[in-house]
Order: structure tokens, then sequence, then C-alpha cells
């Protein structure tokens, strides 16, 4: 059965439409499922006695791309690392204010900005994303900067500099990884 679609949500890259927004429910009835899911969580839960500072010293900035699992993506388990997300995997104030906790804290002594293939981020020109929201029946965004590129490898080279020049991380080692969401691979790229 072929998925509705509304007018006007096209997207502004692939032609394909967007997902339906959903209808909007009652508190109890938008989470019921996943406070379901939960319950049969905690009822197996075995994370208790995890510590806080990451297992693994690792870091991980990546998009907030649901096809990207990062735990599954490098063979992590839960505890084993700190795991950042934004749209497109971009460097901002709030992730290096994340990332000094993370390594002085929280046991953080290397990070990866691992950005991905197909993202809506990377391509596409801020005035795109401004239109595209208009179209979806969202508000005029121009006064926000989405942070997008049309150079995707630059910008990830740029961003991971701007990681290792921060002057209050010492020492960390820090990588830039395109993550390939058609094989499952990650390149390294600086
Ligand atoms: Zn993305």
């Amino acid at each position: 059965m072929q998925r509705p679609t509304h007018p006007g949500t096209a997207s502004w890259r692939t032609g394909q439409p967007w997902a339906p927004r959903l209808r909007r429910m009652s508190t109890d009835d938008a989470f019921a499922d996943v406070l379901a899911a939960n319950s049969a969580y905690a009822a197996c839960y075995q994370l208790a006695e995890l510590e806080a500072r990451a297992a693994k010293g690792l870091g991980v900035l990546t998009c907030m791309d649901s096809r990207i699992d990062p735990l599954a993506l490098l063979g992590l388990d839960p505890g084993d690392a700190k795991i950042l997300r934004n749209a497109g995997a971009r460097v901002t104030d709030d992730v290096l204010r994340t990332l000094v906790l993370a390594s002085y804290l929280l046991g953080v002594e290397r990070i990866m900005v691992v950005a991905h293939t197909s993202c809506r981020m990377a391509g596409g020109t801020e005035e795109d994303v401004h239109a595209a929201i208009r179209a979806a029946g969202g508000p005029d965004t121009r006064s926000i900067s989405f942070l997008t590129t049309d150079d995707q490898k630059s910008a990830l080279r740029a961003d991971v500099q701007r990681v290792r020049s921060w002057p209050y991380l010492g020492n960390v080692t820090v990588g830039g990884f395109l993550y390939d969401l058609s094989t499952g691979r990650l390149c390294r790229v600086c």
C-alpha cells in the first residue's frame, strides 16, 4: 500500500515524501509503545552496576540519523563510550562543552567524529533546509544556522581540527571518519 503523502512535504534532495507527521496525540498515547517496551526492559535490567566512566575511553560524535547504530557499528556495549549526536555530526560549542566533561571526568581519551553518507546536512544549502521546513508547514527558520555543508569531508576535517585545537582538551586523540550507510563500513578521513 502506498504511504499517504501531503502536499508541500517533498524532500528537497530526493523528491521522496517526508514521513507523514504523526497525528498530535495525548501524552499517554504518544509514548505508550515505548513505555510498554521499557517495562519489559526494566524487568530484565542488568546494567545497574555500570560505571559512568567510558570503559573503552572512547567518545563518539555522530549524526542523529536513525539509520546509525553507534554501539553496533563499533562493536561496543553500553558503558563503553560516551555518545554525542546532533544533525550532521557537527562540532558545536555544546559538543566541545560536553567533550571537556567527558575528557576530564568521564574517562574519554580518544574521540571519533563520524559523519555519514546520504546525510541531509551535506549536499543541500541552508536555504534548501529553510525552504523545506516552510514547505512542511514550519515557521521561518532563517535565523537558525543548520550547519549544512556541500563539502562534507572538508567540513569533517575542519571539525576534527576544531576539537584538536580546543585548548580545554589536553591528552585526547581525535579522528574523523565517514560511515557508509549502504555498506556499514567506516573509513578514516583524517
Ligand atoms: Zn546525517
